[in-house]
């Protein structure tokens, strides 16, 4: 489970925590409904009272109150009533229990118990009874009256009105209990409402009458303080009065008893308490009393005070308690807000709890990602540590090797220059007449590869200079249009045998400037000379030269050559950078880096422009005037090397060749290298025909209109590599005869496996002997020469030509030109032109491809096959001699005749005579 998820659900529990804890309890309450018939009399009061007084005490109880006033129509109202509010108990306390049947029954029938509190029959249903006995009491008060009178009196009673039982019982128990004390006489009977007042008149009536009366038993306290009245009214105050209800309170009857105004009164209990004690019990379901008969007492002179203080003393603790209640109620409420708090407080405490183990969490977490991290962080530092010490590493090898490389120049100045200084003596015009022209062309040859060597291992050694900060510019007051001018001059001579044409503009005939010569000449030197590399013959070159505004000058150096390709043209300045151009290993890829290197020393910007195929300008814009630190007074030292340019060639050297005769095999040389070309070919001159080509393209043209004897090719060159122009030449069956020999620098052997799988015949590594190479080639041809004479006998016996699979392309050629000239063999007049256009090549090409592969001419050729022809057609035909001779393509019977002959040491008519008479 996600953390958060987890954070969530704690926040929302304890919210429910909360909610729960504020919420009030469940629906524990019970209701007690409770009915009366009359309200508002004493005894009535008592009992609710006493049902209010033991509800104090259980606060979960609900109490739903009504009152009928009397009237029993209105209290089975109430009593519908208050099944429908849905009480769990029902006690009522009628005054005509049987005008109350209906409800009663109908609360039976939904289950819900009934109490009867006072009255009861047996006609209506209830659940328990609570009440006194009205018959006892009767029955009490005739002991009570008898024990008062000494078993001897007169007595009178005074009985409620109906409807309800009560006088009857009460009535009943008293004339009965009386019966046990003969002295004891009732002498009249008078009839009230249980109040004080009505019963007064007859009461009067009945004591004038019976004067004698010592005693007087009303069924209630009330009726018996009308009676004291009357006693009062008529002097009969030694009357004993005897009442009921025996209650507490002004007006009542224990008041009545200790103002002595009745004897005493008979206790009859209302049963509030007792009834709601029963309904409690029924409500939790205890074993309970159906009828609960509440006892009765005599209250008199003896013990009323007693009964007072014991009053007084229920109504003050009832006080007590219901302050109590109060109090409690109070406590209660703080108790709920307090709870409410506490809730609240443990519902924050939870929701803390469970943030503070979030941010624990969180700050795990964290720490966990910050030990990774640095963990990572502690990796990268050592991987890169790793890196840094590798590529010190590299870098102290890099400088071990440049080192190196620098010493070996270093070593490399002293012998150059050792070379240099004796060839350039014997080149000296007064002594250079002595040499051949050959001897002479052969030491210019070296001078120059001298001097480009030297220039090599001059570059590197700058190259090292620059990069240690030891380049130093001194620059002196000069001519800037002189200095540029005389460069430009000395690249002429090579400019004219490159056939391009290089041209100086300046604006100013004078720029005077300070600047250092020894640095600027390797800027221009290397600008020119790449200009001159890089165009073509018939290309243009022009150095512009211009001031510039702030005290500047700018040299523009542009050419029509072949420009720099774009990409490229983001590198050139980078040390040893080649372009595409220059894979024919011309230079070093150190010049532009050092000239800009150079510039920059001088506080100038080289730049360049370019458009492939177009040409490039390459601008030097340099400050005339150069800070004081950088210039110098003393006289300059020059140290400058002239580059190895190009020469004129010898005129002599097509001259020195074998020319003269045709039979002389024809070579071409295709080399890119102008000296190594040259080499080549004047090696070649003095015993073969010799052709050049500068590039591979031009070689595969010259070599597929002259069909040479042989080939021989360097391989790396720029456009057709050497590779290339083999599988060219193997790959058209006008050429693929031709045997080539590949030059290369290339030392590799799969490099010269793969010159053998294209077709080459032979690989020869540079720097290679003259002496290896003529070698190389006399053998060459004299393979040929052998298999072509081999061919030339096979035709002579008439034998199928070559042993060379079908798909070989000269087998092929043979096949072809057979079958062309089989094709026309009627025709006497079938040129070798004609033959020719058929094969689409010319008629050297042709001449020059039988010769190479059958060792012989075609038109000899053509005689072999018209013969070879007639003598199968005289062999296996009986067509005369001279149809044979038609049908082969002659037109003299005498000139075939003297041909076969010729050829098969037989006439045709001898040569078909004996052919018969062997057979025969
Ligand atoms: P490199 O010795 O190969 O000439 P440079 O540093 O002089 O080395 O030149 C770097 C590359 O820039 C060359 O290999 C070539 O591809 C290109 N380049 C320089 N000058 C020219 C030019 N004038 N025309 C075309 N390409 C040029």
């Amino acid at each position: 489970m996600r953390f958060s998820t987890l954070l969530v659900k704690c926040l929302l529990l304890s919210l429910a925590v909360f909610l729960t804890a504020c919420a009030p309890g469940p629906g524990t309450t019970q209701r007690i409904g409770f009915s009366q018939s009359v309200g508002q009399d004493g005894w009535r009061q008592a009992m609710l009272a006493g049902i209010k007084r033991e509800l104090t005490f259980h606060p979960e109880i609900q109490l739903l109150l009504r009152d009928a006033q009397g009237s029993s129509q209105q209290q089975q109202q109430h009593i519908q009533e208050l099944l429908q509010a849905g009480v769990d108990v029902l006690i009522v306390a009628p005054s005509e229990e049987a005008a109350l049947a209906p409800a009663l029954t109908e609360a039976h029938r939904r289950g819900i118990p009934v109490i009867l509190l006072d009255h009861r029959t047996s006609t209506v249903p209830y659940t328990a009874y609570v009440g006194g006995d009205n018959t006892t009491v009767g029955a009490s008060a005739a002991r009570y009256a008898a024990q008062l009178l000494h078993q001897r009196g007169q007595v009178v009673e005074i009985v409620g009105s109906s409807p309800s039982p009560v006088s009857e019982e009460r009535h009943q128990g008293f004339v009965q209990a009386l019966r046990a004390y003969p002295g004891m006489q009732v002498v009249g009977q008078v009839t009230g409402d249980w109040q004080p007042y009505s019963l007064q008149p007859d009461l009067t009536a009945l004591l004038q009458a019976h004067p004698q009366a010592q005693l007087i038993f009303a069924h209630s306290d009330l009726m018996a303080q009308g009676a004291s009245e009357v006693c009062r009214r008529l002097g009969m105050t030694h009357v004993r009065i005897i009442g009921v209800d025996g209650l507490a309170g002004p007006g009542n009857g224990m008041e009545m008893v200790q103002q002595g105004r009745s004897t005493a009164s008979l206790f009859y209990p209302p049963g509030g308490e007792e009834a709601v004690r029963v309904a409690l019990k029924l409500l939790r379901h205890q074993p309970f009393e159906r009828e609960n008969i509440l006892g009765s007492i005599v209250i008199d002179s003896t013990n009323v005070l007693t009964m007072l203080q014991q009053e007084a003393k229920l109504a003050s603790q009832q006080q007590g308690i219901e302050q109590q209640q109060l109090l409690l109620g109070t406590l209660q409420a703080t108790y709920a807000s307090q709870r409410t708090v506490l809730y609240g407080l443990l519902a924050t405490l939870l929701a803390a709890i469970v943030l503070g183990v979030s941010a624990w969490r969180a700050a795990r977490a964290n720490r966990q990602t910050n030990r990774q991290l640095s963990r990572q962080n502690e990796e990268i530092r050592a991987q890169r540590n790793q890196i840094a010490a590798m590529a010190e590493q590299a870098q102290a090898q890099n400088e071990a090797k440049l080192r190196f490389f620098t010493n070996f120049s270093h070593e490399l100045r002293t012998p150059l220059t050792l070379i240099l200084g004796p060839v350039e003596e014997l080149l000296r015009p007064d002594t250079s007449a002595a040499l051949l022209p050959a001897q002479r062309h052969d030491l210019g040859l070296v001078r120059r590869n001298t001097q480009r060597l030297l220039q090599l291992v001059n570059q590197l050694l700058d190259f090292r200079k620059m990069q240690g900060g030891k380049m130093a510019v001194q620059a002196h007051p000069d001519d800037f249009v002189a200095f540029v001018r005389e460069l430009v001059e000395t690249f002429e001579p090579a400019a004219r045998v490159q056939h391009l044409t290089l041209s100086f503009e300046p604006t100013e005939p004078t720029l005077p400037g300070w600047f250092d010569r020894n640095v600027l000449d390797k800027v221009f030197l290397n600008l020119l000379s790449n200009a001159l590399k890089y165009t073509p013959a018939g290309g243009r070159i022009s150095v512009a030269m211009q001031a510039l505004d702030h005290g500047r000058v700018q040299v523009q150096v542009t050419d029509t050559g072949c420009g720099i390709r774009a990409q490229d043209s983001p590198h050139i300045f980078e040390w040893f950078y080649q372009g595409e151009q220059a894979t024919g290993a011309k230079g070093s890829g150190m010049g532009l880096a050092l000239a800009q290197g150079l510039v920059r020393l001088h506080q100038g910007e080289l730049s360049c422009t370019s458009l492939p195929g177009q040409g490039s300008t390459f601008t030097v814009v340099l400050p005339r005037e150069l800070p004081a630190v950088l210039r110098s007074t003393a006289a300059p030292i020059v140290t400058i090397e002239r580059p190895a340019l190009e020469e004129p060639v010898l005129p002599s050297a097509e001259a020195d060749s074998a020319e003269a005769s045709e039979a002389t095999p024809l070579v071409v040389v295709i080399e890119d290298n102008p000296d190594v070309n040259d080499f080549v070919a004047r090696k070649l001159r003095p015993h073969y025909r010799v052709r050049t080509a500068a590039d591979g393209a031009a070689g595969l043209q010259l070599a597929t209109e002259l069909l040479p004897d042989l080939i021989v090719c360097d391989v790396m060159m720029p456009g057709l590599s050497g590779l290339e122009v083999v599988s060219r030449l193997r790959a058209d069956w006008r050429t693929s005869h031709i045997p080539v020999i590949l030059l290369t620098a290339r030392i590799a052997p799969e490099q010269q496996v793969e010159g053998v799988q294209v077709g080459a015949d032979l690989y020869l590594t540079k720097p290679f002997s003259p002496a290896l190479l003529l070698e190389s080639v006399r053998t060459l041809l004299a393979n040929r020469a052998y298999q072509r004479e081999h061919t030339r006998r096979q035709l002579l016996a008439d034998q199928p030509v070559g042993e060379a699979p079908a798909h070989d392309p000269n087998q092929q050629f043979i096949t072809d030109l057979t079958d062309i000239i089989e094709a026309h063999l009627t025709q006497t007049s079938l040129t070798v032109e004609e033959v020719a256009q058929q094969l689409h090549l010319t008629r050297t090409q042709l001449y020059r491809k039988v010769k190479a592969v059958l060792g012989t001419s075609v038109t000899d050729y053509l005689q072999h096959v018209r013969l070879r022809k007639a003598r199968e057609l005289l062999l296996n035909t009986p067509l005369t001699v001279t149809a044979v001779a038609y049908e082969v393509g002659y037109t003299s019977h005498s000139y075939f005749s003297s041909s076969f002959k010729a050829r098969y040491q037989v006439s045709p008519s001898e040569f078909r005579a004996q052919c018969l008479a062997s057979s025969a």
